[in-house]
């Protein structure tokens, strides 16, 4: 499932191919076809993301909610270029592209302003790639939540919204954190250093296309190890060796998820 940074830049890449200008619109999904003929002639204001959910914003005042689940994505094409063999939810079309969203099948009408009352926003925490949530907000969100063991709160979007699995287990790497304490158990300064990580991190991951590590392309390539194998400190490497200290990355299944962490820079002990 794509995390916070994937679906930001998915919608980036949205607003940028079909803001404020001339559309045509295909709304393909039952859910969707109800608004087709209100839509006509309607432009598009903004496309932009609350966690794992896209907001389409046009120009009469009404959005559509989108989350895209498992399969869901949105895809940019050029103008006459073919689309993906997939279900066709919605495609917007202008002079130069046709951005489409495919597989979805969550959906919700809304108002401009009201965005707030859709159940899965309204539960939303703090944005983490929010310019206007930093660190020491993140850290305050989280001593809020004392007995949740950390790396299930860095997954709740309910705590904080935009993270998910690779993103939990780096940052927590770059804190020096061991995934399976209890916030109560940290001091104010450790929760500054994971408030810190998840700022720099899923920055860096929008603007490295998913990669949390610095130097990764470069080091993949000098390494011979491949992007794949250098692009995550410790997410997805069991058993290789930690960048730091050369102790393998160890792996525990929490909540039916897999949680990589290095025991020796960060401690194993909950
Ligand atoms: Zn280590």
């Amino acid at each position: 499932m794509p995390e916070g940074p994937e679906i930001f830049l998915a919608s980036r890449a949205a607003h940028a191919a079909v803001a404020n200008q001339p559309i045509t619109l295909e709304l393909l999904h039952p859910a969707l076809k109800q608004k087709a003929r209100a839509l006509r002639g309607a432009s598009i204001a903004r496309v932009h993301a609350r966690s794992k959910a896209m907001l389409t914003e046009f120009s009469s005042g009404v959005v559509l909610y989108s989350h895209n689940q498992l399969y869901g994505e949105w895809v940019v094409h050029k103008a006459g270029e073919a689309l993906l063999k997939r279900q066709v939810r919605l495609v917007v079309r202008t002079a130069q592209h046709q951005v489409v969203l495919y597989s979805a099948t969550d959906f919700a009408w809304l108002q401009v302003g009201q965005e707030h009352a859709h159940p899965y926003i309204a539960k939303l925490g703090p944005e983490v790639l929010d310019a206007a949530v930093n660190a020491d907000h993140i850290a305050k969100r989280l001593a809020q939540f004392p007995r949740r063991v950390i790396a299930d709160a860095l997954l709740d979007q309910h705590v904080l919204a935009g993270l998910g699995n690779y993103l939990r287990a780096d940052i927590l790497f770059v804190a020096r954190i061991a995934p399976l304490r209890k916030i109560g158990s940290l001091s104010a300064a450790d929760l500054l250093r994971v408030g810190k990580a998840c700022k720099r991190l899923t920055q860096r991951s929008v603007e490295r296309a998913g990669v949390t590590r610095p130097w990764a392309q470069y080091i993949a390539t000098r390494s011979g190890l491949g992007y794949e194998a250098s692009r995550f400190y410790a997410f997805d490497r069991e058993g290789a060796p930690c960048w730091d200290c050369a102790a393998p990355i160890a792996r525990v299944t929490q909540g039916g998820r897999g949680l990589f962490f290095c025991p020796r820079c960060q401690g194993s002990s909950a």
